[in-house]
């Protein structure tokens, strides 16, 4: 019968609606925001923000300025310059940082495609939504600054990905110092090895010379053998 479609789909809509009010296991699906707020999912992602390991959030930034992100971000929102010097990264090896990092958040389609290709774990998604304001074009072009949130808000908003994340930058933080560690102990017995070496060299003597011959025996005096002079 015609339109018996849209009675059916009304029927679920009465019965979700009516549900709402006595049945506890479907409760309303909307809220009341602002003044009602629902918990952001884990899986919630709105824009990107970058991760400090540090109490000083510029000097702990994990980015190492290699602008893969950059790069690879679809809209091409993302600006970065990177430092002339170097600084030591959570592996303590040395590195470039940015100098600017700035993202055009007006622009961004928030898909993630940063995060997913920075292989430094610098960068991921915030659940932070709410960034309007009146400033139509500077207001969403954010710095390094703005940028920068700890660790700990990583943990605290996606507990289940920063967990693969610290486990995978503890292996990491593991290589590096077996590495180290590997370093100077080679260092150490190649250091050793030439010691040993310059000290059997000297014992042997200068390089080139001959075995000294032992010394001749003194030889009579001429003059006790000769005859004494005649007369
Ligand atoms: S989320 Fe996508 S669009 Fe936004 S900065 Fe990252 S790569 Fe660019
Ligand atoms: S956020 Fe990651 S990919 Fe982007 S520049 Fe920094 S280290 Fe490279």
């Amino acid at each position: 019968m015609l339109g018996t479609g849209i009675l059916k789909g009304m029927a679920v809509t009465a019965k979700n609606f009516v549900g709402s009010y006595h049945d506890s296991e479907h409760p309303l699906t909307t809220s009341e925001y602002p003044e009602q707020r629902i918990a952001p999912k884990e899986n919630a992602r709105q824009f990107p923000f970058l991760v400090h390991d540090t109490e000083d959030a510029m000097k702990g930034l994990r980015c190492v300025a290699c602008q893969i992100c950059e790069k690879e971000c679809p809209p091409q929102c993302i600006y970065i310059v990177k430092s002339k010097d170097k600084r030591a990264d959570y592996k303590g090896q040395m590195q470039l940082y940015p100098v600017t990092f700035d993202i055009d958040l007006s622009v961004c389609m928030s898909c993630q495609i940063c995060v997913e290709v920075c292989p430094f774990e610098a960068i991921k998604m915030d659940t932070e939504f709410e960034l309007s304001n009146t400033d139509r074009f500077g207001g969403l072009l954010v710095n390094k600054h703005q940028l920068a949130k700890p660790n700990e808000h990583y943990r605290k908003i996606h507990p289940t990905e920063a967990a693969v994340s610290d486990a995978s930058l503890a292996v990491e933080v593991a290589k590096a110092q077996a590495k180290a560690k590997a370093d100077v102990e080679a260092k150490a017995k190649a250091a050793a090895e030439a010691k040993a070496k310059a000290e059997a060299a000297a014992a042997a003597g200068p390089i080139g010379t001959a075995p000294t011959a032992p010394a001749p025996k003194p030889t009579a005096p001429a003059a006790a053998s000769a005859a004494p002079p005649a007369a």
